[in-house]
């Protein structure tokens, strides 16, 4: 058995920022981050143990809370913002950059009188905190058929941004379908180049491999289209949140087996995940994998690629 194993899988930097922030805080007494950190149950759970609890709505908090509230990476509404200033002694913004920059797009192009058109899950945090920073017509659109449907007036500009974690491809046929239907248009393309990048190495494993593991949080928007991405080139392509998710016997000796990861995902997720597949076989040993580089122990920790050790 052969395992292909991707550069850019687990955190990306705006994850690893948003989770570092939270374990360096959970020393500290009252501290909450608004809604989940990130979409990753095993380390909401392991900050949960460490004394960071979840909040998800601040409307029944009716007193000022002598602790810390921490905005996730996905970033939230100008008004949750200000009310999370009013309810909390501290606010500490772990919003990733790459979302920061949609909010002052939509902020900036609705008070020019542009209608915004979001391209992504309306159901999602990050879409959520982003239509809160808009003050005109916004429209939120998540497929090519909701590209047609939408009805724009040509007099009017049109400004169009992409949720952060969406197929580039579908961005651009989504693009084209609004273009044809009003004069007027800027087109942000907002998808954050550790998506771009991880979905463009995701890509070229799956069309090489007979089958793919894709690990990540079943509500991780990033890892779902990793997910869809890899299925429409390799038709066994398995979604897992945990090496428990899946069944060890499907896979053969002779198999060429691609992994990626979300940006939420762990690195204890994936090293257990890579470790239990490694001992399918003999000869695909834990050890070839690290003879080939492709993970070294260091302190006792698996880690990717080749640790230089400076001591
Ligand atoms: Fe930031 Fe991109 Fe990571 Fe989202 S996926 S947190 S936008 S770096």
């Amino acid at each position: 058995m052969e395992i292909v194993m991707a550069k850019t899988a687990g955190f990306c930097f705006g994850v690893d920022k948003a989770v570092k922030i939270a374990y360096e805080n959970a020393k500290h007494k009252n501290v909450y981050t608004y809604g989940p950190i990130i979409h990753n149950t095993q380390l909401v759970d392991d900050l949960s143990k460490n004394g960071v609890e979840v909040i998800n709505s601040l409307e029944d908090i009716h007193t000022i809370i002598d602790g810390k509230l921490i905005v996730r990476s996905h970033g939230v509404s100008k008004d949750v913002f200000i009310n999370a200033n009013d309810k909390f002694k501290e606010v500490i913004d772990a919003t990733c950059p790459f979302v920061k920059r949609i909010h002052k797009i939509v902020e900036e192009y609705s008070e020019k009188g542009y209608i915004i058109i979001v391209i992504g899950n309306e159901t999602h945090p990050e879409i959520e905190g982003i239509i809160g920073w808009t003050n005109t017509k916004t429209y939120i659109i998540n497929s090519k058929e909701e590209a047609l449907q939408l009805e724009l007036n040509n007099n009017q500009p049109v400004c169009v941004v992409s949720q952060t974690t969406f197929n580039a491809t579908k961005f651009e046929e989504m693009v084209e379908i609004i273009k044809k239907k009003v004069y007027d248009v800027i087109v942000f393309n907002t998808i954050c180049s550790a998506t771009h990048n991880r979905q463009n190495e995701a890509l070229q494993i799956a069309k090489k491999v007979k089958k793919m593991i894709i690990i990540g949080g079943k509500h991780s928007s990033n890892t779902q289209k990793l997910y869809e991405i890899c299925k429409s080139e390799c038709k066994k392509t398995y979604h897992i949140e945990t090496i428990n998710d899946i069944d060890l016997s499907e896979f053969k000796a002779d198999d060429v087996i691609g992994i990626t990861a979300g940006a939420s995902t762990p690195n204890n997720i994936i090293e257990e995940v890579i470790f239990e597949m490694s001992k399918i076989e003999e000869e695909n040993s834990f050890e070839k994998l690290l003879e080939e580089s492709l993970f070294t122990i260091h302190n006792g920790k698996i880690v990717k690629g080749t640790v230089i050790d400076v001591n």
